[in-house]
């Protein structure tokens, strides 16, 4: 970051409207929420245009998602190709799917050959529109907050009660007799895996219908294969085709509970963003019965869960991998690009990354990384169209956005 930009960051303007424990900001030029992914693409692609940005994090380093918040096993689900940020790529060196740790080296690179640093501990608390403002970048994540569903009684539960976001490892679980996961994305299921390998009983709780795909098929990674398939033939095709292979190379799911939905993988992920699960290893421990498939959670007691299907079983522990959302309807005074239902941009991809008055969405378009690099590059031409004109016409002090911040705890 341009050292003026964090000079600016640091001082606090007087503001009589506002609470006087939170400091008002002037920053003439793009802000940037969130040093996750999207916001270093962002701010990449930028810089490589000459255009200074600031990055707000609200936690103490870059990728906190990937740093904090996933558990030690973890690799890429999609290969690296499809994973790799605007401007650079992987070392050669790195595997196919690489680890956590390799993708946050990476990510790690990415700043410093792009030389951001960004301003930690400042969580943005409020952001509303001034009309007089133009630029700004909006990239907290789709990821920012964990979900928690509501379940009758789980405040009654005993055991331990921890979402994916705060498990590590199946160490801690070493022995325990029972442990129930609940939510069979990607996630999920290599908790359960991960689990399992570390003699826990798990129990996996599907309330839905899931499409579970072998990782690879026919010699090449499924995704890698379907964007490949995808260019010559329409999406119904394609996910026949991949449901097809996927029932020669895996058997009939549904035989265990894992019913297929009635929409293909793909065009289920293009409606609704929901993934289909990538199988590494979990269906056949399903399959031998150290993973037992459990329906919907009816309610939860002391130590006990009874299921929709009446059954009840006792467990030492619930992991819940519910996933995420995202938090921008609590902080953005906005309406009319996010939607308040699930803070996601209103208009579907590729067109969700712009909005009004500078306002701008990296990274939520459910589609990972390659979602990412496409707004970043997006945003960073049409930043770069505004920002000419108005370095031309030498308004660079109108280039600017109040944000009310808070330090993070
Ligand atoms: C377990 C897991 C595995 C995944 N694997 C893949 C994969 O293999 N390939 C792929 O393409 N995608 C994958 N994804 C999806 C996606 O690519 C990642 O979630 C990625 O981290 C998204 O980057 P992001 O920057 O948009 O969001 P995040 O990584 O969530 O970053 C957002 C940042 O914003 C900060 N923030 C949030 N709110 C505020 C605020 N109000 N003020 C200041 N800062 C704020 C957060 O602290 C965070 O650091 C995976 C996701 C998960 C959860």
């Amino acid at each position: 970051m341009d050292d003026s930009l964090r000079e600016i960051a640091g001082k606090t303007a007087h503001d009589p409207h506002r609470n006087s424990s939170k400091r008002c900001v002037w920053v003439p030029s793009p802000i940037i929420i969130g040093a996750g992914p999207s916001g270093l693409a962002a701010a990449a692609c930028l810089k490589q245009k000459g255009i200074p940005s600031l990055i707000l994090e609200r936690s103490n380093c870059i990728a906190s998602l990937w740093q904090q918040k996933t558990y030690d096993r973890l690799k890429l689900h999609l290969p690296k190709q499809f994973c790799e940020l605007p401007l650079m790529s992987f070392p050669p060196n790195f595997p196919i799917y690489p680890t956590k740790q390799q993708f946050v080296k990476y990510l790690q690179d990415y700043a410093d050959r792009f030389e951001i640093s960004p301003v930690f501990n400042r969580r943005v608390a409020s952001a509303e529109f001034d009309e007089n403002c133009r630029v700004v970048g909006g990239g907290d994540g789709e990821n920012a907050e964990e979900v928690v569903p509501a379940i009758e009684g789980m405040e009654e539960f005993e055991g331990r009660v921890v979402h994916t976001s705060g498990y590590k490892s199946g160490e801690v679980y070493e022995g325990k007799k029972v442990v129930v996961v609940v939510g069979c994305g990607n996630s999920g299921m290599e908790v359960c895996l991960d689990l399992c390998n570390h003699n826990a009983t798990p129990s996996l709780v599907v309330r839905d219908a899931v499409h579970i795909l072998p990782r690879e098929m026919l010699g090449r990674s499924t995704f890698g294969l379907s964007m490949w398939l995808l260019k010559w033939l329409p999406i119904r095709l394609v996910d026949r085709f991949l449901l097809l292979v996927s029932r020669f190379m895996l058997g009939d799911t549904g035989r265990f509970g894992l019913v297929w939905p009635q929409l293909g993988p793909l065009e289920l992920k293009n409606l609704s963003g929901k993934t289909p699960v990538l199988d590494i290893g979990t269906l056949d421990k399903i399959k031998s019965g150290d993973i037992k498939i459990r329906p919907g959670i009816r309610r939860i007691r002391h130590k006990s869960i009874e299921f929709t299907d009446g059954t009840i079983e006792n467990f030492d522990a619930i992991i819940l991998a519910t996933g995420y959302k995202s938090n921008v309807p609590s902080w953005l005074k906005e309406s009319k690009m996010f939607s308040e239902k699930d803070g996601l941009p209103k208009r579907p991809f590729p067109n969700g990354w712009k909005g009004e008055c500078g306002l701008y969405a990296v990274g939520f378009t459910k589609r990972g990384l390659i979602g990412t690099s496409i707004d970043a590059k997006n945003i960073a031409d049409d930043i770069e169209r505004c920002w000419r004109i108005h370095v031309e016409a030498k308004h660079l002090s109108s280039i600017s956005w109040p944000i009310s911040l808070e330090k993070s705890i």
